[in-house]
């Protein structure tokens, strides 16, 4: 018999938040946790690798994908799939490494629906106003993309009270810290 399974960590926040940079730092503090790559049809950006970031897959393969019930959950916005591949997750967590998610709030809760045991967390933005400006600095999609993003981060921040732990990025360092130090005492099983 295993002698444990690992823990299922799910990070969300609307886009422009600082998660993608917090959970950078969380991977490097902890080579220990897995990042669970997901598959998307979103073109890759400039500062992107393939299989690292994500898999870029055309539309055709993921909908095959989707047939073969590959994913444990995935979610269309913004006219692009992305979908969190089953197999890697099981896989991990049977082995006793602790997976870590990046997900939309909706692939957060369908997570939760399927492994009860997982732990969601949830980092805001300063403000919604400082939300707008770093989507826009960021500049990273067209005009379009960039005004379904803010509808989408709207949806997203109502949804927060259905997370388990919710981190302030106030101050980047901070939720930094605050976040790494939650998920080390869930890692260390200590919460
Ligand atoms: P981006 O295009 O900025 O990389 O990601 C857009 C949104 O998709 C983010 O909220 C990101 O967390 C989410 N996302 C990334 N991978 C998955 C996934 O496998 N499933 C779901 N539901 N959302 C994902």
């Amino acid at each position: 018999m295993r002698e444990k399974r690992g823990e299922l960590i799910a990070v969300s926040a609307p886009s422009g938040a600082g998660k993608t940079t917090i959970i950078k730092k969380i991977l490097e503090r902890y080579p220990e946790i897995v990042f669970s790559v997901s598959a998307t049809t979103r073109p890759k950006r400039a500062n992107e690798k393939d299989g690292v970031d994500y898999y870029f897959i055309s539309e055709q393969e993921f909908l095959e994908k989707i047939k073969k019930n590959e994913f444990v959950e995935w979610e269309k916005f913004y006219d692009y799939y992305y979908g969190t591949y089953k197999s890697f997750i099981d896989r991990n967590l049977n082995a006793g490494k602790p997976v870590l998610l990046e997900i939309d709030v909706k692939g957060a809760l369908a997570i939760k629906k399927i492994y009860p045991d997982s732990y969601l967390i949830f980092i805001m933005p300063p403000s919604y106003e400082e939300l707008v400006k770093r989507l826009r600095e960021r500049n990273t999609e067209t005009e379009e993309d960039f005004k379904k993003r803010i509808e989408r981060a709207k949806m997203e921040l109502s949804e927060k009270d259905k997370f388990d732990y919710i981190i302030q990025n106030k101050d980047l360092n901070n939720a930094i810290e605050e976040t790494s130090g939650l998920i080390k005492k869930i890692i260390n099983k200590e919460i």
